[in-house]
């Protein structure tokens, strides 16, 4: 049976991890900053980004990105145009794109249960349950077929975002 996700995997952004440039800043010593040159979607981004250690055994450091947007101290930062950690990803993700399509899904859910259908729209429609009026019927699956036509558009949207994002990687 086919599912469709409802929550966004950090798997679909561009990641930077500050292991990469272990051997960079090894050689650098004190480095403090890592200086970015990027292309994402067609618009370049030239900035950098600063860099924290903590010390670890045998009198090494451990170096961490700061966030450019919050500077909490993390070892991978996602691509959102700028790179940012995964708390911020969250924010931003959360209230442009994810949340909506969320609240579609819920409220698609919402209209089955009320017809005794099994939640989740790839299940379809189940038909009408004995006891529901016709017009009562035909209104609820108009407009869980207006939701699922929605979500399907959305859907198609995170796909095509994410395929922007995955040709970057390469
Ligand atoms: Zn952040």
């Amino acid at each position: 049976m086919p599912t469709l996700a409802t929550t966004h995997s950090l798997n679909n952004y561009p990641r930077l991890s500050i292991t990469n440039y272990r051997d960079q800043l090894r050689q650098a010593g004190k480095a403090n900053k890592i200086d970015l040159n990027y292309k994402y979607r067609n618009q370049s981004y030239s900035y950098s980004i600063s860099l924290t250690k903590t010390a670890c055994n045998y009198g090494n450091y451990r170096y961490w990105w700061l966030c450019p947007n919050c500077s909490k101290r993390v070892s991978i930062l996602y691509c959102a145009g700028a790179y940012v950690c995964r708390h911020c990803i969250g924010a931003n993700y959360g209230s442009q794109l994810q949340q909506p399509i969320d609240r579609l899904f819920s409220r698609a859910d919402a209209i089955r249960q009320r017809l005794g259908w099994q939640s989740g729209i790839a299940y379809g429609n189940q038909g009408r349950p004995k006891h529901m009026h016709f017009t009562t019927y035909y209104k609820l699956v108009t407009e869980h077929d207006r939701l699922v036509q929605k979500i399907c558009g959305a859907t198609m949207q995170m796909i095509e975002n994410n395929k922007g994002r995955a040709s970057y990687e390469r």
